[in-house]
C-alpha cells in the first residue's frame, strides 16, 4: 500500500543557502568518478585481454611452414580477421578448453590454392569457413569505447541533477541518492487506539488533534489554532509510531510517512526536495497526518563547529519553511518522533511549530499487561498461560520487545509441534528477547567458568542473605549474547516505585557481591564485574547527591536531573568543592557496602563453595535451589531456627536485571 510519490518532479527553485558549497562537492564528485571510471577501463582491460590472450600466442608465417612440413600440425583454421588459426597435434590431445592455439598472420592477397592443397596432402584438416573470432575493432570497442561511454553516461547524470539543484531546474533524475529517504503513503492506517495498548497519557494528548482532523473548520471558526505539529518522545520500540499511524487511523485521514535517519549522507538538495514534495503530496489530500520517525537525525542543532552539515541544515531548513508556509486551518498535522529531543534545533521547538511534546513511556506493569493482550489476542494460548505473571517479568520492556517476546513464543510453539502458546513458550521467548539469545557455543576455560560461578553466586548470597533484598529467581553462567558471562535475576515482588535506603544498601551490596566473591575467592579482579561497578557508582551517586541519603550532605540535592524523560542525564549544580566531596562519599558509600558484601560472603564461606561448585555442574540454578541450600545451611548453624521467610524464590518470573 505505500506509494511512493518521489517520481513528482520537483518545482524549480531559486538557489538557496548552501548551495555554494555545491561547487566544492561537485569538484570532489568529479574526480571521484574520473577514477572509478579510470580503475574500471583498466579493470576491463584487463579482463578481456586475460581471457583472449591467454590461449593464443603468435607465430611467423615461416614458422608455420616449417611445422606444416614436419607434420606437426593437426588443423588449422581461417579467421576472419586474417589470421590463420593453428591447433598442433600435441594440443589437439588436450581438452577442448585448454588447449593453446598458434596464430599467424595471413600474408595479404595469399592464394590460399597452394596452401590447402599442400595441407590436403599432408592430412591437415582445414577450414575456410570464416571463424568469427574477435576482430581487434571489437577488442578496441570493449576496452575502450564502453567505459568511456560509461563514464559519459554517468557523468551527464551526475551534472544533470547537480544543475536541477542548483536551479537550473532541469527536472527529471533526482540523483543518486535517489532511491533513499522515501516518502511513504497510506491512506488509510487501519490502526485505531485500541491497538495501542497504555499509552493513556498519550492518547488524551492525541484525542483532540484527531477532532481537529475531523473537523478543522470547528476550530477555525472560532479562531483556534491547533499546534502545527506534535513532538513524541520515547525510547524506541515504546510505540510512537504506532500512536501516529492511530491517529490517523482514528481521523480516517492518510498518512504520510518519512525518516530522518535516510537523510543522512545524501547529495545536497535531495533531502530538502523530498521534504518539499512531502508537504505538497499531504496538502492535496489535506486533512493529513505527516508522520517524521526520528527526527533529530535532521532537526540536530545547527552547530558550525564541525564545520556542520550541509545537506541536513537545508532539509532542516526546508523543513521549517514548510511547517511555516503551510496553512494549518486546512487540516494538515505533523507528528515527529525521537528519542534525543534535547538535541533538537531550538527553531523547531519554537511557538507554532512541535511546540507540543507528548511523552511516549517505557510501559508499566499494567502498560506491558496490556500490550500482551494486544499482541496475543488472535494467538492461541494454553490454559497455563499467565500473562500477568510475564508483564512483571518484563520490568524495562517496550512495547516491540512484548510484541517480538509473544511472535517468538509462537515460532517456538510450532517448533515444538503444538497447537497452542504455553507459559515455558512465552518464558523462554522472554529470554531469547529480552534477555539476550543463550550462546551455547561460547567456550570460557575451566578457570573462566569457576571465576563467573562464584561471581554470580557472590551475587546471589548477598541477596539472599538479607533483608530488604528482592528474591533471586535464577543463577546462570551460561553466557547471553548481551556479552554478559553469566548473570543473576532478581525478581521484584510487585513494581515498586519507593525504596528505603536500607533496600538501596543491600541492593548495593549485591551489586558489589560479584566483585567480593572474586576477591575473597581467587585473590584476584577481573574484568566482569565492571558492568556492577558503573550500576553501583550510578546509584551511590544518586544516593548522596540526589536522594538526600548521605550522612555528610544530609538533605541537600546536589544535582538535578536535566531531562526526566531521557536518560534521566543529571547536572552538578553545587561549588566544585562540594562536588568533589560528594564524590569522597560516593566512594565512601560504595566501599562500606563492598566491605559488607565481602564480609558476608566469608561468614559464610562453605555456603559460597558449595553453592558455586553446583552451579559450575549445572550452569543454570533456580532461586529456589539456591534457598535450599541457604536455608539448609541457616538450619545448621543456627540449630532449628526458622528460616526468613522473605527471601522465597519465585523461579517462574525473572526480570532481566543481570549482575
Ligand atoms: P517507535 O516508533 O516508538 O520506535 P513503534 O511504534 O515502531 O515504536 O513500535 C514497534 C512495534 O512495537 C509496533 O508495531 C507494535 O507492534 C509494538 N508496540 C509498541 N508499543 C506498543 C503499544 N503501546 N501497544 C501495542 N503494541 C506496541
Ligand atoms: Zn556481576
Amino acid at each position: 500500500m505505500n506509494q511512493d510519490p518521489k517520481n513528482q518532479k520537483p518545482n524549480n527553485r531559486p538557489p538557496q543557502k548552501g548551495d555554494n558549497s555545491d561547487n566544492n562537492r561537485s569538484a570532489r564528485t568529479i574526480a571521484i568518478l574520473v577514477i572509478c571510471a579510470l580503475v574500471a577501463t583498466l579493470l576491463i582491460n584487463t579482463l578481456y585481454s586475460t581471457i583472449s590472450n591467454s590461449r593464443f600466442s603468435q607465430i611467423s608465417y615461416s614458422e608455420f611452414l616449417t611445422m606444416l612440413e614436419n607434420g606437426e600440425i593437426d588443423s588449422v583454421e581461417f579467421s576472419s580477421n586474417d589470421r590463420i588459426l593453428i591447433l598442433t597435434k600435441e594440443q589437439a590431445l588436450q581438452p577442448a578448453s585448454q588447449q593453446s592455439i598458434y596464430y599467424t598472420g595471413m600474408i595479404p592477397n595469399l592464394d590460399l590454392a597452394p596452401l590447402t592443397e599442400r595441407m590436403t596432402q599432408l592430412g591437415v584438416d582445414y577450414d575456410t569457413e570464416i571463424v568469427e573470432e574477435a576482430s581487434p575493432i571489437v577488442t578496441f570497442i570493449v576496452s575502450w569505447i564502453l567505459p568511456v561511454a560509461l563514464m559519459y553516461g554517468l557523468f551527464s547524470l551526475l551534472m544533470r541533477s547537480m544543475t536541477k539543484r542548483m536551479g537550473g531546474g532541469m527536472g527529471g533524475l533526482g540523483g543518486i541518492g535517489e532511491n533513499k529517504a522515501k516518502v511513504y503513503m497510506e491512506k488509510s492506517t487501519g490502526v485505531t487506539f485500541a491497538d495501542v495498548a497504555g499509552q493513556d497519557e498519550a492518547k488524551e494528548s492525541l484525542v483532540e488533534i484527531i477532532d481537529f482532523l475531523h473537523n478543522p473548520q470547528k476550530y477555525a471558526a472560532i479562531g483556534a489554532k491547533l499546534p502545527k505539529g506534535a513532538l513524541l518522545v520515547g525510547s524506541p520500540g515504546t510505540g510512537k509510531t504506532l500512536l501516529a499511524k492511530a491517529v490517523a487511523g482514528e481521523a480516517n485521514v492518510p498518512f504520510f510517512s518519512i525518516s530522518g535517519s535516510d537523510f543522512v549522507e545524501m547529495f545536497v538538495g535531495v533531502g530538502a526536495s523530498r521534504v518539499r514534495t512531502l508537504f505538497q503530496e499531504a496538502n492535496k489530500v489535506a486533512p493529513a497526518i505527516i508522520f517524521i520517525d526520528e527526527i533529530d537525525a535532521i532537526g540536530r542543532t545547527r552547530d558550525s563547529k564541525f564545520g556542520g552539515n550541509d545537506e541536513r541544515e537545508q532539509t532542516l531548513n526546508q523543513l521549517l519553511a514548510e511547517i511555516d508556509g503551510f496553512d494549518s486551518s486546512k487540516g494538515v498535522v505533523i507528528l515527529a518522533a525521537t528519542n534525543r529531543p534535547e538535541i533538537l534545533d531550538k527553531a523547531l521547538l519554537r511557538a507554532g511549530r512541535f511546540d507540543r511534546r507528548i511523552i511516549v513511556d517505557r510501559p508499566n506493569l499494567a502498560g506491558r499487561y496490556q500490550t500482551l493482550r494486544v499482541h496475543t489476542k488472535n494467538i492461541k494460548l494454553a490454559e497455563d498461560v499467565d500473562l500477568h505473571k510475564i508483564a512483571q517479568a518484563t520490568a524495562g520492556a517496550v512495547g516491540a520487545d512484548l510484541a517480538n517476546l509473544v511472535n517468538e513464543a509462537a515460532l517456538r510453539a510450532v517448533r515444538m509441534g503444538r497447537k497452542a502458546v504455553n507459559q515455558q513458550d512465552l518464558l523462554t521467548s522472554f529470554e531469547v528477547v529480552i534477555a539476550g539469545t543463550e550462546k551455547k557455543g561460547t567456550v570460557l576455560t575451566d578457570m573462566e567458568k569457576r571465576i563467573v560461578s562464584y561471581h554470580e553466586v557472590g551475587h546471589a548470597l548477598v541477596a539472599a542473605l538479607q533483608k530488604h533484598t528482592q528474591p533471586v529467581s535464577k543463577i546462570t553462567i551460561v553466557p547471553h549474547t548481551s556479552g554478559a558471562l553469566g548473570y543473576t535475576m532478581q525478581m521484584p515482588e510487585e513494581e515498586k516505585f519507593l525504596n528505603s535506603k536500607e533496600e538501596l544498601l543491600v541492593e548495593l551490596q549485591t551489586l558489589l557481591g560479584g566483585r567480593a566473591a572474586e576477591q575473597t575467592v581467587f585473590g584476584i579482579q577481573t574484568t566482569g564485574a565492571s558492568n556492577d561497578i558503573e550500576r553501583a557508582t550510578e546509584l551511590a551517586r544518586k544516593m548522596v547527591t540526589q536522594y538526600g541519603m548521605s550522612e555528610k550532605f544530609g538533605l541537600m540535592a546536589l544535582s538535578s536531573v536535566s531531562n526526566p524523560y531521557l536518560d534521566g542525564s543529571t547536572m552538578m549544580n553545587c561549588a566544585d568543592s562540594t562536588a568533589s566531596a560528594a564524590d569522597e562519599e560516593i566512594q565512601k558509600l560504595l566501599s562500606g557496602c563492598y566491605e559488607t558484601a565481602k564480609k558476608l560472603l566469608q561468614e559464610n564461606r562453605e555456603l559460597l563453595d558449595e553453592i558455586a561448585l553446583y552451579l559450575l555442574q549445572k550452569e543454570t540454578i533456580t532461586g529456589d535451589e539456591l534457598m535450599t541450600y541457604v536455608n539448609a545451611s541457616k538450619q545448621r548453624l543456627t540449630d532449628g531456627e526458622p528460616a526468613s521467610a522473605d527471601a522465597s524464590a519465585d523461579a517462574s518470573g525473572e526480570t532481566p536485571a543481570q549482575q
